[in-house]
């Protein structure tokens, strides 16, 4: 015999109705079929509802209404595929067996509560129906029928709403009883009897179990939980669209997979299949011809050491702890005993190694009878201070890897702590089972879907996304944008989901939380309404459980720059070309830093320095090797390289910088080049990555122009009185060329000083033939000398600082995929 179980989604209307139908007519043409129906989708939510409202004297009726609603539809649309249908009996029953309900109602209105007792006989209501239909429905279309009252067969203890099925007992009940070999049988699920023969429930989502303990008990070649899903995935695939399905499961395994949390197996079904080898498959019955899931295998097909990953919602913990837990004996028993005796179950246990604390989890649900049971039991405890006060969590879920392959592999629980730390995720306590097939960490209800995607992410090599907000989308910004529109596929080749999925300007802001289509970036934000704000993208990322955001700041404002520290403490990455957080105070500078460690979070600005050249990771990295900056010489201005450079040709100093101007390497106005201040930032970056302790203010700084030239005025003002300056220029060219030297603008560091000024450079001097734009730093170390170590290159640009901080936005990504 065959057991087929279908669920309530398989079940939800009369089309899944039929199709059901059809399912158990195909199999029964090849085996004998027993067919475990549970309640159409809904209706047992409704009916606990009813009971509910009903105890606390509200009105129910219109909960009555929607489950009648239900079957009444149910009716109409199978009357409609088989017009033989008895529909007039059907609705008889149907209508009685909500007069019943009502019936019941009445007195749980009187009493002011509900007995297990008649909360049983409602909430089954729906299994019966629902075979009651599918009863006529298979009559209808010629299937030779039998029944099979779990009232009768299923010998149960443990009470109304949570039995347990005695399945030695009930084998013997279905031996005396025997099913004929002709039929197709009929049992409704979640149901079985009590000594008395009263209905009693197995536990919400229990029709899993039915069939298991069904299969168990008539010795079924293999049992059959047909649901909504192609089977079981290696995580729920509603948090992870990428979840794949898992062909092979050991019993264990599944076990561990239900018990922690899978809906798609009842925590309880696995048992009487395991113990009678019963083969166990998870079928969609929106696709009967795919594969499934086969539970009973003893080695996967696939030898994945981690399996899946599960969680369960819904919990809290209660943490007992006070001098009176050390060394005293039989403290943990009589926990445990007390709470069980509550009738309440302990999903998992710590205990810390000083034995002053012991934790556990149980559903929220249990929570107050479980507080009850201990403050009873240890009365005496508490009211001596042996015992602090109890301690209870709420709020929180169970993360739980599992996999067979566990027990003989290492490193497995240090990279689940680390996924979770990646997402910035605080574990509350952990736990492994001692068969090593699961490893537990409890955390924050709130943070389950981060922690799903994070470890489905690192384990399985599954997509990982990155999810940008690109703030201020001038130069740079724009450009960074459209390269990465341009790279999206490549890396999505490459199992990076790259999404932008915030573009701002200084008044609006366009969002997705799946990511822009950047093809219309620019349209889209001109329509957008949003603005930014740190609180609007933490809710973003909170509302779509981003693990990976990035700020990206291409402003060059300071209103931006004085927020990173916040963005950071809110758990974004910072990528920024602009200056300003860098050079501000040094007290903010250090902040960053601390900030970013403690969160785990990257502050990431190559740009800052050098544009597209590799200045400052290869800075710090030399300075973590223990070498020293003794000195430092640079071009560190694109434009002023391409003005000096002029000079050396006999340019003149003012046709050089207008020439500049009208190409655009300088800023709209030069003075801001000229000036001096943009050289004196990046220097003082390059000192305080170096390890000394300046504000911007100890950087002296002498302007790329003559002593005491006028700079008022407006731009066209300037730029008329600019030829003034030739003069002075031409004569200092004429002394360095003198001494077979050239002028450069040059920021340097020396005797723990930094200074910005005009310099003659000689031949030999690296920064000598460094023009055109180009930058060039040459860097005087312990390591590095007498020869300095020199990064040279183009150092300005919209397209390469835009795909330096293209460069700074992947190093946010850090899983490491080992598998
Ligand atoms: P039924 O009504 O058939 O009993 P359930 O809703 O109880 O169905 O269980 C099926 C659901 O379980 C799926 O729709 C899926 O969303 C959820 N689920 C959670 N975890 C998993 C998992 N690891 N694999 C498959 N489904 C899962
Ligand atoms: N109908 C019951 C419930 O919703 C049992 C089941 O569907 O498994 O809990
Ligand atoms: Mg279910």
């Amino acid at each position: 015999m065959r057991v087929l179980k279908f669920g309530g989604s398989s079940l939800a209307d009369a089309e899944r109705f039929l199709r059901v139908a059809d399912i158990a007519v195909n199999t029964h043409g090849q085996s004998q079929v027993a067919l475990v129906l549970s309640a159409p989708a809904k209706v047992t939510n409704h009916l606990v509802a009813l009971v509910e409202q009903t105890s606390r004297g509200m009105d129910a009726s219109s909960t009555l209404f929607e489950i009648n609603g239900i079957f009444s539809r149910l009716l109409a649309g199978l009357k409609a595929a088989y017009p033989a249908l008895d529909d007039k009996a059907l609705q008889a029953r149907l209508t009685a067996e909500l007069d019943q309900v009502e019936r019941l109602m009445q007195g749980i209105r009187l009493l002011g509560l509900c007995p297990d007792n008649v909360q049983a006989r409602i909430l089954s209501r729906g299994e019966n129906l629902s075979i009651a239909f599918m009863h006529e429905l298979l009559r209808v279309r010629g299937v030779e029928l039998g029944s099979i009252v779990p009232e009768q067969l299923l010998v149960t203890d443990g009470g109304y709403l949570e039995a347990h099925v005695d399945i030695e007992a009930s084998r013997l009940r279905f031996a005396a009883h025997g099913l004929r070999s002709d039929c197709l049988y009929l049992m409704p699920g979640f149901t079985g009897g009590s000594d008395k023969g009263e209905t009693v429930l197995l536990g919400r989502n229990g029709s899993d179990y039915s069939a298991a303990v069904l299969a168990a008990c008539v010795d079924a070649e293999c049992c059959e939980i047909w649901t909504d899903v192609e089977g079981c995935y290696n995580c729920d695939p509603r948090l992870v669209p990428d979840a794949y399905l898992l062909k092979t499961l050991s019993y264990k395994e599944a076990m561990e997979l239900s018990y922690f949390g899978a809906k798609v197996l009842h925590p309880k079904t696995i048992a009487p299949v395991a113990q009678f080898h019963i083969p166990c498959l998870i079928k969609n019955s929106f696709n009967p011809q795919g594969p499934g899931t086969l539970i009973g295998v003893d080695q996967g097909d696939d030898d994945l050491k981690v399996k899946a990953i599960s969680d369960l919602s819904g919990m809290c913990m209660f943490n007992v702890s006070g001098p009176g837990m050390k060394g005293m004996v039989g403290m943990a028993g009589r926990i445990f005993s007390a709470v069980s005796r509550a009738g309440v179950s302990i999903v998992l246990i710590t205990q810390s190694s000083s034995e002053y604390s012991v934790s556990f989890c149980i559903h929220s649900y249990d929570s107050d009878k479980t507080r009850k049971v201990l403050e009873r039991e240890f009365e005496l405890e508490f009211k001596n201070q042996l015992l602090d006060p109890l301690e209870i969590m709420t709020d929180l879920a169970i993360i739980s890897l599992i996999g067979d392959g566990m027990r003989t592999s290492k490193g497995m629980a240090a990279r689940f702590f680390t996924s979770l730390a990646q997402a910035s995720i605080n574990i509350v306590a952990i736990a492994q089972g001692s068969s090593e097939r699961s490893i537990s960490a409890v955390v924050r209800d709130r943070k389950v879907a981060e922690a799903i995607k994070a470890c489905h992410q690192n384990f399985f090599g599954s997509q990982q996304f990155i999810d940008l907000f690109v703030v201020g989308v001038g130069g740079v910004g724009a450009a960074l944008v459209d390269q990465i529109a341009r790279q999206q596929p490549v890396l999505a080749e490459q199992g990076t989901g790259l999404r932008v999925v915030g573009i701002a300007n200084s008044r609006q802001m366009a969002v997705n939380k799946d990511g822009l289509s950047l093809a219309n970036w620019r349209e889209q934000l001109v329509e957008a309404r949003d603005s930014f704000s740190l609180e609007a993208v933490k809710k973003l990322v909170e509302e779509s459980h981003l693990i990976n955001p990035v700020i990206v700041d291409c402003t060059s404002s300071e209103a931006v720059a004085v927020q990173y520290a916040d963005f950071l403490a809110a758990g974004f990455h910072v990528v920024t070309p602009n200056k300003k957080a860098n050079t501000g105070s040094l007290d903010y500078y250090k902040a960053l830093r601390r900030t970013a460690r403690q969160t785990r979070r990257k502050f990431l600005y190559e740009t800052n320095v050098g544009a597209g050249l590799p200045v400052i990771e290869n800075l710090q990295n030399l300075i973590k090797a223990g070498d020293k900056l003794r000195a430092f010489d640079g071009v560190l201005s694109g434009s002023l390289s391409f003005i000096f450079g002029k000079l050396d040709e006999g340019m003149a100093f003012s046709e050089a910088t207008g020439i500049a101007r009208g190409n655009g390497f300088t800023e709209p106005d030069p003075r801001d080049d000229l000036n001096g201040m943009d050289v004196a930032r990046k220097l003082l970056i390059l000192a305080r990555e170096s390890g000394m302790a300046l504000e911007l203010s100890d950087v002296e700084v002498e302007q790329a122009l003559p002593p005491g030239f006028d700079v008022s005025g407006d731009v066209a003002a300037f730029m008329a009185r600019l030829p003034e300056a030739d003069g002075w220029f031409r004569d200092q060219f004429a002394l360095a060329q003198s001494e077979g030297k050239v002028l450069r603008y040059v920021g340097s560091i020396e005797g723990g000083k930094c200074k910005v000024a005009i310099k003659a450079v000689g031949a030999d001097e690296p920064l000598f033939k460094v023009k055109d734009g180009e930058n060039a730093l040459a860097f005087f170390s312990t390591y590095y000398q007498p020869i300095p170590l020199v990064l040279r290159g183009y150092g300005a640009g919209t397209e390469v600082t835009a795909a330096g901080v293209f460069a700074d936005v992947l190093r946010t990504q850090n899983w490491k995929q080992e598998l």
